[in-house]
């Protein structure tokens, strides 16, 4: 791995979504922009591999489209809900004013690495991974850099721009003294994986039933699920074991 430049126009910490797409936007401008990812890699199980047509339409925008969709993926141009034993449509994507009129699943380390290679087009964009930024810079009470952990020890960077974009638990973000509002969403989300069997019929939807909710994502292989519990059951449902979490899903 090369040394990361000590010096840039903008300096992003975090390298998911939020980060590696401002980098490319950036370094597309014209500007040097760093990006530091404290981990060695892009995978995280399930995490944000919905992409929306919305932006779907922002990589036509960028002439990323064709390469984008050339990736494995799923795409879904309708969504249902069964409520009790009926089935009801819920969204229906082929009518948007889009170039895509479909969602697509693709996992986000796919999607992270197509952008990273993107990026690396341009001569201004640098990613590090396994560089932690541990703290701000600053100089008369102003931000001019960061402090960073490599593999090889501390390191300053200094940079006219510091982007915090290390996700919700931003270190930057508290350092710097912004305060996040916090919405309090009143539920939780179990995530796992079921094997698709080759019989198996139907598409990607939600089960919703007297005081639950099961969604069901077609990947292909493997049906990615989604089990909604109220916020802070996780602890009684794991106290309750496996076989009798697999009987309420079944
Ligand atoms: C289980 C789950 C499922 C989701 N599913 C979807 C979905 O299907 N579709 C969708 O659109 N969204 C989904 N989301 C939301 C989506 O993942 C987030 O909105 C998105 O990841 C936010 O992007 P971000 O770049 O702001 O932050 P993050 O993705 O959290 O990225 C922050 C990055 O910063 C790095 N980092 C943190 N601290 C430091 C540091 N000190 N130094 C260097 N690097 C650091 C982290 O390693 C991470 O890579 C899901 C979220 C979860 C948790």
């Amino acid at each position: 791995m090369t040394r990361a430049p000590t010096s840039v126009q903008c300096c992003i910490a975090g390298g998911g979504p939020a980060g590696m797409m401002l980098g490319l936007l950036l370094a597309r401008a014209g500007l040097t922009a760093l990006v530091l990812e404290k981990h060695a890699d892009f995978l995280r199980d399930f995490r944000g591999d919905t992409i929306h047509p919305s932006t779907l339409e922002v990589m036509h925008e960028l002439g990323l489209l064709d390469g984008l969709l050339k990736l494995p993926h799923q795409e879904v141009r309708e969504l249902a809900a069964q409520v009790g034993e009926v089935i009801v449509p819920v969204a229906d994507f082929t009518h948007l004013p889009t170039r895509c009129r479909f969602l697509v699943f693709m996992p986000q380390w796919d999607f992270l690495d197509f952008l990273a290679a993107a990026a690396a087009r341009y001569p201004g964009f640098s990613l590090r991974m396994q560089t932690e930024v541990t703290g701000l810079l600053e100089e008369s009470g102003r931000v001019v850099g960061v402090q960073v952990m490599t593999e090889a020890g501390p390191v300053t960077v200094r940079a006219d721009l510091v982007v915090a974009a290390d996700g919700r638990h931003s270190l930057l973000r508290a350092q710097a003294g912004l305060h996040a509002e916090e919405l309090g969403a009143p539920m939780d989300v179990l995530w796992f994986r079921l094997t698709r069997g080759r019989q198996d019929q139907g598409r990607t939807m939600g089960r919703f039933d007297a005081g639950q909710i099961f969604v069901m994502i077609d990947r292909g292989e493997y049906w990615q699920c989604g089990y909604v519990i109220p916020k802070g059951a996780y602890d009684r449902i794991r106290e309750g074991g496996l076989p009798a979490f697999r009987e309420r899903v079944a």
